[in-house]
């Protein structure tokens, strides 16, 4: 007799619907989603990733294959039938009320995610792939792996990164030190934050009190050199490597300490920054190249790349 085995994938496709919309700011919105299955949903670090299918004009989500292969049977789609599909951090998940929240930047109607986002309405519906909570063994999908050892966290990103990066604060015990820098839109941008004892939060709004707007990353690359001098006594420089160049329009530039080529260095500073790819490869430059830190204790991610698309 043959026992046939189901395999239980670590994602799967999550049908969902808009349950209720909030503005948190000019430039986030917060799109709670609910759906059935969503009581399996899995969440395991606080920089959870997940892709949201969108919708096509006209067709909507009809013919989107959601079984264990839905990602091949989609790119074996002819181009004009295959859904949208955008990364996206799970800002929080109930999986009890079956419910997950989205922070979307509102950017304009110039990418599908958020020209949906700003038009959504409570009933719209997308697929969320997200990770299994019924998969057995780790469904990875996330960044933040602090070592216990560092003796500082340095975290810092732009207004993409901020839902991440406020679930990552929300996780810090009182006591453990931390920088957290996050560039934003406008002055409006600062959301409420609960920020334990030792977590210093800075917002920097590129345009405030009716100044002119500065250059997109000028503000978090100064606000980190600043920090890092701050933290020397934390530091202690690695030999300087020539670091390979990533060319942010062609590969996406995702260096994260953990795999085999970076294994995670314990003490010192232990730093996370995310955000538009050309800047976070400025700082990924100053930080290793300029200041020595070690690469090992840094995730470097670029989240999005200005002036491309992120099919
Ligand atoms: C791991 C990960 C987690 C992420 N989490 C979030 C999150 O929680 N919330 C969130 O809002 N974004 C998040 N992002 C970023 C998001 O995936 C991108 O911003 C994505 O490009 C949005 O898709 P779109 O369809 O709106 O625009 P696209 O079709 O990808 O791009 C269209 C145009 O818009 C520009 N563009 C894209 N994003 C922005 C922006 N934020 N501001 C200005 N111009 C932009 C592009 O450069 C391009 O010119 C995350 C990305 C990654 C990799």
């Amino acid at each position: 007799m043959t026992v046939q085995t189901v395999e239980v994938p670590a994602y799967r496709a999550f049908p969902v619907q808009v349950a209720r919309l909030r503005r948190l700011s000019p430039s986030f919105l917060r799109v709670t989603f609910t759906g059935a299955e969503l009581d399996t949903f899995g969440s395991n670090g606080p920089d959870q990733r997940i892709k949201i299918v969108l919708p096509l004009p006209g067709s909507g989500l009809a013919g989107f294959p959601t079984g264990p292969d839905w990602y091949g049977a989609w790119r074996a789609l002819p181009p004009e039938r295959q859904m949208p599909i955008r990364t996206y951090t799970v800002r929080a998940a109930r999986p009890e009320l079956r419910e997950v929240d989205v922070d979307f930047v509102l950017h304009g109607a110039t990418g599908p995610a958020s020209a949906w986002a700003e038009s959504a309405s409570p009933g719209d519906e997308v697929v969320l792939i997200g990770p299994n909570a019924r998969f057995d063994g780790p469904t990875g999908g996330y960044e933040w792996h602090p070592p216990a050892e560092a003796s500082c966290l340095l975290v810092a990103g732009d207004e993409t990164a901020v839902p991440a990066i406020c679930a990552i604060v929300e996780t810090l015990p009182a006591g453990r030190r931390a920088r957290v820098l996050l560039e934003i839109p406008t002055a409006g941008d600062r959301l409420d934050l609960a920020t334990p004892d030792g977590v210093e939060v800075t917002w920097l709004p590129r345009s405030a009190g009716g100044r002119a707007a500065a250059p997109r990353g000028s503000l978090l690359t100064a606000a980190v050199v600043d920090a890092l001098r701050e933290l020397a006594d934390h530091l202690s420089p690695s030999p300087v490597p020539t670091l390979e160049d990533v060319d942010v329009d062609q590969g996406i530039l995702w260096e994260v300490p953990g795999g085999a080529s970076l294994p995670a260095r314990s003490s010192g500073v232990y730093a996370w920054l995310a955000g538009e790819a050309a800047v976070v490869k400025d700082l990924r430059r100053h930080l290793v190249q300029d200041v020595g830190v070690d690469r090992r204790s840094v995730a470097f991610m670029g989240y999005w790349r200005e002036g491309r698309g992120s099919d």
